[in-house]
């Protein structure tokens, strides 16, 4: 069974050389880059207005105890029936269990990263109901069976090209690749979807603690057909997704808005409060929320990575990033990939089995910057390298520093194995890069940076 890493490392390899791929990525990106900076021109202080957003976030965070709890007794009092999850089993569970009640046969869906980080869709189909993505992306990455590359852009890895080819076969359509067509061939399967579903299935963008209600800002209008032509709605959200007050999304729908797409403001913003109420005409006549921890609070009581639970999942920190924009978001086998990934998915799936993520990064601080709630996640890569190698050290690494140590602490023999490297440096180049060379696992891909001629030591002895 191929692991973690090693499905890293080889998809990897592979997605490095394939020009092609990173053509793509090159361009979708470059793009959003370029619109993004002029939005963010607009404000009249981004910086400030990063550190307003990261410090209500620390709000929420640090007293998500009492927000929740304000949050849900404001939802039940309008009728919501809430149901709290503490792992995606149990998420599952009930979200299934409120559908056969409902004798529901067809779900549709809105974009929801909780439902990928549980694998939703499987549970669902696999008990027999059909259930379709109505995001445009998410809908083209169902078809071809496979996981959002983006948390954002779905099927950002894909030309209009590929998209024609997908459509033309699994749907039958016979369309130009012209976006504006394409875009019309998904809309009438998925018409058809909406007013034939028995659930609509949502996430949520934020909780709104002061108002019991969910706000989801999307830029196609699907999700608020999802929650409004079904009898029978369902949120599934994290229980980080709490903001304090009402007021605060006038700062939060910007801030994502910008840091995601490069928009001012996203096309349809909408808050949800409730099942259909009397002398209301529209909207569903049942509304179920679903709270789901999936170890969030274990991430909650570590205090020093606390602020991973901050995530408003723009995607800017993926957009800038030299690895994600290499190796691409598959590659990273995880529901939240590029650097807030490779930051919580230990704390949600496992530090030893996926501590290679926190590796994967150049640490060149692009993620910190560009996140608009300001969670330093540079450094957080840095505390679960640490805490990778104090919970399991692996023997090679000790047995190096202990060598180190002990060659550092003899200046006669730092000076010996000092000599000693300059001379095996003249022969180095004779195996270097092949797999005769000591240092191939570096050298097959980059240079051994040169051991200098003289030492400091020996050049200040011959000065004086
Ligand atoms: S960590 Fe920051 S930049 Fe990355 S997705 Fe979350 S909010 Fe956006």
């Amino acid at each position: 069974m191929t692991t973690p890493v090693q499905q890293f490392k080889e998809q990897a390899e592979v997605l490095t050389h394939d020009l092609r791929h990173r053509g793509i990525i090159q361009t979708a990106l470059g793009k959003y880059e370029v619109v993004r900076d002029r939005t963010k021109a607009t404000f009249q202080d981004y910086q400030a207005a990063r550190q307003a957003a990261g410090e209500t976030k620390w709000e929420a965070i640090n007293h998500l105890d009492k927000y929740l709890e304000q949050f849900v007794a404001k939802l039940e009092a309008r009728g919501t029936k809430v149901h709290w999850a503490t792992t995606g089993e149990q998420a599952r569970d009930i979200i299934l269990g409120i559908i056969r009640e409902k004798k529901a046969r067809s779900i549709i869906k809105s974009k929801a990263m909780t439902s990928e980080e549980i694998h939703l869709n499987d549970a669902l189909e696999h008990a027999g109901f059909e259930v379709v993505e109505s995001d445009l992306g998410e809908f083209i990455v169902q078809l071809r069976k496979e996981a959002p590359y983006h948390i954002v852009f779905p099927a950002m890895h894909l030309t209009r090209g590929d998209i024609k080819e997908l459509f033309d076969r699994e749907l039958g359509s016979n369309s130009s690749d012209s976006p504006e067509e394409l875009t019309m061939v998904a809309r009438r399967v998925l018409r058809k979807k909406y007013i034939t579903a028995d659930v609509g299935l949502t996430g949520a963008n934020f909780a709104i603690a002061e108002t019991g209600m969910i706000s989801i800002t999307e830029n196609e209008g699907n999700a608020r057909l999802t929650a409004a032509l079904p009898k029978t709605m369902i949120t599934l959200m994290g229980i980080e997704k709490v903001l304090p007050r009402l007021a605060d999304l006038a700062l939060f729908l910007p801030m994502l808005a910008t840091s995601g797409t490069g928009q001012a403001i996203t096309c349809y913003n909408t808050m949800y409060g409730g099942p259909r109420q009397p002398g209301e005409t529209d909207g569903p006549e049942e509304y179920h929320l679903v709270l789901l921890d999936n170890r969030r609070t274990e991430l909650l009581a570590d205090a020093e990575q606390r602020d991973g639970l901050h995530c408003i999942r723009c995607g800017a920190c993926l957009n800038v990033c030299p690895i994600f924009r290499n190796v691409g978001g598959h590659t990273y086998g995880t529901t939240y990939s590029g650097p807030i990934g490779s930051v919580i998915t230990p704390h949600l799936r496992g530090l030893q089995e996926w501590k290679h993520l926190s590796f994967s990064s150049s640490l060149c601080g692009a993620c910190t910057e560009a996140c608009p709630v300001k969670i330093n996640l540079a450094h957080h890569l840095l505390h679960n390298r640490r805490n990778a190698a104090k919970e399991k050290p692996s023997l090679l690494e000790k047995t190096a520093f202990k060598l180190f140590a002990f060659v550092f602490n003899r200046p006669g023999l730092y000076a010996l194995v000092g000599k000693l490297g300059r001379i095996g440096q003249i022969f180095h180049g004779l195996v270097k890069g092949t797999r005769l060379d000591p240092a191939y696992g570096w050298t097959k891909t980059r240079d051994l940076p040169p051991i200098a001629k003289q030492t400091f030591k020996e050049w200040w002895r011959e000065r004086s």
